[in-house]
């Protein structure tokens, strides 16, 4: 689960990259249409 920090959209992602100690992803955000950051909250298992 990642939050993003620009409009607080949270949703699941899948993938699997995001290993180690990353709090923050800089991603995609279908909301804001474009990459920012997102917080993340959980770690979906594979
Ligand atoms: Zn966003």
């Amino acid at each position: 689960m990642v939050k993003c920090r620009e409009c607080g959209n949270e949703r699941v992602l899948k993938v699997s990259y995001y290993l180690g100690d990353f709090k923050h992803l800089y991603h995609w955000c279908p909301i804001c249409k474009k990459n920012t950051y997102h917080e993340i909250l959980a770690r979906i298992a594979p």
